[in-house]
């Protein structure tokens, strides 16, 4: 593996373990999990990582509260139009998706 795959791969681990952190720390310090959360989009920026469907609904890029379904993000569905929306119950911003 080359030198540079191989950044992005342990970037890509730390984005991971960011996220995972935020979540923990939600309850206790939100202030704190929402740095976690920066830190971890400021890397994503940095090395330009493409995040999957399912850590790219795991925060607010807005307010950067990490987005636990029921308690800090809402998700609808609308099944008629295939359309998921994420809505953050912090700060309003919504992301919508197409299923199929
Ligand atoms: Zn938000």
């Amino acid at each position: 593996m080359n030198e540079k795959r191989l950044r992005k791969r342990i970037a890509c681990e730390r984005f991971n373990i960011l996220i995972r952190e935020a979540e923990e720390m939600w309850e206790r310090d939100k202030e704190l999990s929402k740095k976690y959360v920066e830190r971890a989009w400021a890397i994503k920026l940095r090395f330009k990582l493409r995040l999957s469907k399912e850590l790219k609904t795991s925060f607010c890029k807005k307010c950067f509260a990490v987005w636990i379904p029921g308690r800090t993000v809402d998700v609808k569905f609308d099944q008629r139009e295939h359309i998921i929306e994420y809505v953050c119950k912090e700060c309003g911003y919504k992301k919508r998706f197409k299923y199929k």
